[in-house]
Parts: C-alpha cells; structure tokens; sequence
C-alpha cells in the first residue's frame, strides 16, 4: 500500500491558506511518514494523521494593558494546546508583533515532535501575543504580562498547560507571570511555568540549555560523519538566548565563531567570539533596540556589514538561531558555494523547505530544529520535575542529563532514518522517530 501523503498537506492548504508556517511544518513532517504509515495500516484506520493535524485546543483572548502615559492597549493573546498524548501541552510563549494564528499553530505543531524526541512525558502546545517588547519601559512589560495572565490563568496548570519563554519572553517575562498567576490563584504552584529564576523555583542552567543543547547535538553529528567539532569555524544567526548559549559552549568545546547578526545586519569577527565577547550579546539583548551594530563599536576588531545576512561568509559550521525563515534558497546557496559540510538549525522553522532541500541535495548533513533545539524544552521537563519533587537540582547534575538526552535525541532520529530507508538524514529520522512515540500514545488511548 503507497500512501499519498501530498493529500493531507492538500487539505490543510486549502483550509488554512494564509498560515503558511503551519502549512510548512505539516508537510516537512508528513513528507517523512509514508513507509511509516505503511507499516502501521492500524494508525491509518485510527485517523492517526487526521487527529493529529487539529489542535485539541487553540484559545485566543483579549490582552489590554496600561502604557506609560495612562493609556489602554490592546493586544491579542494565544495558547495552542496541539497535543497532549504524552503529557501536559508544553511549549514556549512568544511576544512578537509578527504572532498570529499560522506561526502559533506551526511551531505547536512542531513543538508535539520535539517534546516526543527528548523521551520525556511532555505534549506540545506554543503560545504568545502580537506585543512588541521592543522599546517598552520594564513597568510595561510588567502590566502587559499581568493582563496576559488575567486570561491565560484559566487555561494553564501544572497537571494541564506549562508555558515557558521563547523570542520576547525570558526570565523576566517568567517572573512576572508567574507573580501574577500566583495572586489570581493563590497557589505556589511552580510547576505551572518555567524559565524561571533560580530564586522562584527555576532550574539551574536553564538559561543556557537550549544553545549548549545544540552544540551537544552537534557533536554527535560530527561524530557520526567522523569528524570533530574541534577547530571548526562557525556562523550563527541572531543574539539572543539560544545564540547566546551557542556561542558559550562552541567556544568551551573548541569551535571558533566568527560571526552573528541581527535585523540590522551581521558582524564579523575574525578574531573570534569568545569570553566578555559573548556576555556583550546579553546587553545588546537587554537594550530593547534589538540591534547588533554596537558590537563592533566596542570591540573595533570586529566589522559590522549593514542590511545584510551572515550567510556569505566562509565558515565549516552554519547555525541559524535567529528566527523562523532566516535561510532562504539564495543563502542556502552561498553555504553551499562556501563548502559547508554541517548546517544546525538551532531556532524554529529557519530555513525555508526550498532552501533546505538545496542543502540536503548538494550533500550538507543537516542537523533539524525540533531535534537540534530540543534540549531547552528538556531542561523545562526537568525543571517540571525539580518543582514536582520540591528539590533543586545542581548544574552539573542538568548540564549531564542534557548531553545524555542530546545523544538520545541524536541516535534515535539516525536509527529511524536508517530503518525506514532514509540513510543519515537526520530531518527524516526526527521526524519519524517523534512520530512513532506520539501515535503509540494516540492509538492507546483510543479514539479522543
Ligand atoms: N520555546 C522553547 C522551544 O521552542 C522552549 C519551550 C519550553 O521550554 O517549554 O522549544
């Protein structure tokens, strides 16, 4: 039995026209499962795909809040609650003027099969607001985040729904949040939230987890392929939380990075970036301008290229960690013109479908978000369970459980990729190998 996968893509398409994030996230996963569903005429006959592509819950609210002058604002707000067959829906909160319904609902859906490679009991929801943080005072990041959860409250548990940060939400958004939740509730409920600090129940390097995560996992590419990630140059999109990680771990295991970059354009750093380098990054975050170029005001070794895109420079390694469709076909050219060997997607959805088809076409080993990126959602598990378990769990303790969860998460999508007749493609194997645990879990709990 051939099974035609394009119809279920068809579907959505025709339905949901303008999400296109969703719309790419279903047919990046879909694409990989037809000998899947081949094998398991079972998940077919259940509508295993069909559940699947309907969230079972997608709210969206009513956010107003008080600017500095006294004035109403109003924003809206949203929670995708994609999947829970494994567990609590988990997954991200994104404040961003670009959040809508279609990039809610496309990274949920990734968020279902990432959660399911870590191994842990975690479903997968993602939510957010179309607030821009950027250029607001602390005193409205606050009230925006009190207003959001006034709605958001009713939705969120943490036997239910555990939000966490994502673009524009980090530990401070968290604490507010969570400050708030505990005044409407009553409860110090931790477990409801996490990302956050360490004095409020949050994990210790929780902060890191996503970015060191991602050099994990790619040193198990690498080795994988026979390499080693040691000497290599690298380039990575963005400076935010998870750039910021990267940049730390790449530099601890060798690496030498050379550039990043922001809306504004990229930096180039032949000297490499390394040590307070890479702290700076957290102040051009913290500067709510959300923009690289003073970098190379202060560290004159550097350059900074306006309006333009790292991905020209030469480098063995490209990490994209900026945001969704930062790698387009004429960039996924360029890598491969440079003779790149290894691209690691470390944001969500960053590379479109026809850049990413170049890469893989022209021998680029890529390493895909949802099991590349995976390590943050995994700290915010482990988190789940230090609050669970009213403990505190070392540093160390976590760094290790993540390198074990990364070469998990690794070998997993390899071993599916080679059984179900992809060879090494690490975007296939996630796929099938996030799949398989989510439909198990469907298909035992019968028709819901
Ligand atoms: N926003 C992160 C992600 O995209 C983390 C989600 C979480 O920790 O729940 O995976």
């Amino acid at each position: 039995m051939s099974i035609d996968m394009k119809k279920y893509v068809e579907q959505i398409e025709k339905k949901f026209p303008e999400q296109s994030e969703f719309i790419q996230s279903v047919d990046d996963v879909l694409s990989s499962l037809g000998p899947v569903l081949e094998r398991h005429p079972e998940w077919v006959k259940d509508k295993i795909v069909e559940r699947l592509l309907e969230p079972e819950h997608m709210v969206s609210f009513r956010v107003v809040w008080e600017d500095d002058n006294g004035e109403p604002q109003v924003n809206i707000g949203y929670r995708c609650q994609f999947n829970g067959a494994l567990g609590p829906y988990k997954g991200g909160l994104r404040f961003a003027p670009n959040v809508y319904p279609g990039l809610i609902k496309g990274l949920a859906f990734e968020q279902i099969f990432k959660n399911a490679l870590t191994g842990l009991p975690i479903g997968g929801g993602k939510g957010g607001s179309d607030f821009n943080p950027n250029g607001k005072s602390d005193k409205e990041v606050m009230r925006f985040c009190q207003a959001f959860m006034a709605e958001a409250n009713k939705h969120i548990g943490a036997n239910i729904d555990v939000p966490a940060g994502d673009q524009g939400v980090g530990g401070r958004e968290i604490g507010y949040l969570f400050g708030q939740y505990r005044k409407i509730t009553g409860r110090y409920e931790a477990g409801v939230l996490t990302g956050k600090g360490v004095e409020t129940g949050g994990l210790a390097g929780r902060a890191e987890a996503t970015g060191y995560g991602i050099v994990f996992f790619i040193q198990n590419m690498l080795k994988a392929n026979g390499d080693s990630i040691e000497g290599k140059t690298a380039v990575i999109s963005g400076f935010g939380n998870v750039a910021w990680g990267t940049a730390q771990k790449l530099e601890q295991v060798g690496a030498k990075l050379i550039a990043f970059s922001g809306p504004d354009g990229y930096i180039l750093d032949e000297s490499g970036i390394t040590g307070e380098k890479v702290e700076y990054m957290l102040e051009l975050r913290a500067s709510g301008k959300d923009i690289c170029s003073p970098y190379a005001d202060k560290f004159p070794e550097a350059k900074f290229f306006p309006g333009e895109k790292p991905w020209g420079v030469k480098a063995d390694l490209y990490i994209p960690c900026a945001t969704q469709n930062d790698v387009h076909l004429e960039h996924a050219k360029q890598i491969v013109a440079n003779g790149c060997k290894y691209y690691c997607e470390g944001a969500n959805l960053p590379t479109t479908p026809d850049a990413l088809e170049y890469l893989q076409k022209n021998g680029v080993i890529v390493g895909p978000a949802k099991a590349a990126n995976a390590g943050g959602v995994a700290c915010s598990a482990i988190e789940m369970s230090q609050n669970a378990q009213l403990t505190v769990f070392s540093k160390e303790d976590v760094f290790e459980r993540l390198e074990g969860i990364m070469k998990h998460i690794h070998d997993s999508s390899a071993e599916a990729a080679e059984e179900y007749g992809f060879g090494y493609d690490l975007v296939a194997g996630a796929n099938i190998a996030g799949f398989i645990r989510v439909a198990k879990a469907m298909q035992a709990q019968g028709w819901v």
